[in-house]
């Protein structure tokens, strides 16, 4: 079977990197899922890089105001208004139809620092989609060696979501040569996400949640 690649870019957009990571996926007609944190996107030029990404016609989510602090660890309303809410009302129409959202895991763990149930509750009430992961190679802290592992990782499973950033410009100055690598590896790379990394789709509980929700 042919394996399949999702690929996301999270916690940006950074105007030194973002341009750069839309020109490649561009040069090989690829779609990605972006999910931009709301502090980068209020700087300046922020929204304008953002309108690029979406003209190009990659999906872009919700990941958190602050990506400050995991969900399951500041439990309560607040932090859903703050984080998920005002969120999604600064993306606005960037946003697509499909309200997707990604939790700020703190290094790229699951478990159950990931939501509070107050979070889970509006995600569900709101119809949101839940969008987890299944491959971090920790780009930003290996700048250079994180394509590698990434390409293994992809190698042994059948449909990876690889979280990538684009914010650091070392570790996406490889982007171009792993994207050609698993190309000529013969993975297929679709902009669909893989039901196992959906726990959550349109407010429907697909997955167990249980042990990434704090208390649950
Ligand atoms: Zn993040």
């Amino acid at each position: 079977m042919t394996a399949r690649l999702t690929l996301s870019f999270d916690n940006g957009p950074d105007p030194d990197v973002t341009p750069f990571v839309l020109r490649e996926l561009a040069a090989r007609g690829l779609s990605a899922t972006f999910f931009p944190v709301g502090d980068q996107l209020r700087k300046p030029g922020g929204r304008e890089l953002l309108a690029e990404v979406a003209a190009a016609g990659h999906v872009i989510g919700n990941h958190s105001m602050t990506h400050t602090v995991p969900l399951g660890e500041s439990p309560g309303w607040e932090t859903v208004g703050r984080e998920i809410a005002d969120m999604q009302d600064l993306l606005g129409d960037l946003a697509g139809d499909e309200k997707l959202f990604r939790p700020f895991g703190g290094g790229g763990r699951l478990g159950p620092h990931l939501f509070s149930p107050e979070a889970v509750q509006y995600l569900v009430a709101e119809r949101y989609t839940v969008a987890l992961w299944n491959s971090v190679p920790r780009d930003w802290e290996d700048p250079d060696g994180w394509s590698e592992r990434a390409r293994r990782d992809v190698q042994r499973r059948p449909w990876t979501l690889l979280v990538l950033h684009d914010i650091v410009k070392e570790a996406m100055e490889h982007l171009p040569a792993f994207l050609d690598g698993v190309l000529a590896d013969g993975v297929e790379i679709t902009a669909e996400l893989p039901p196992e990394c959906v726990p959550v789709c349109r407010g429907e509980v697909t997955g167990d949640l249980g042990p990434l929700v704090a208390g649950g």
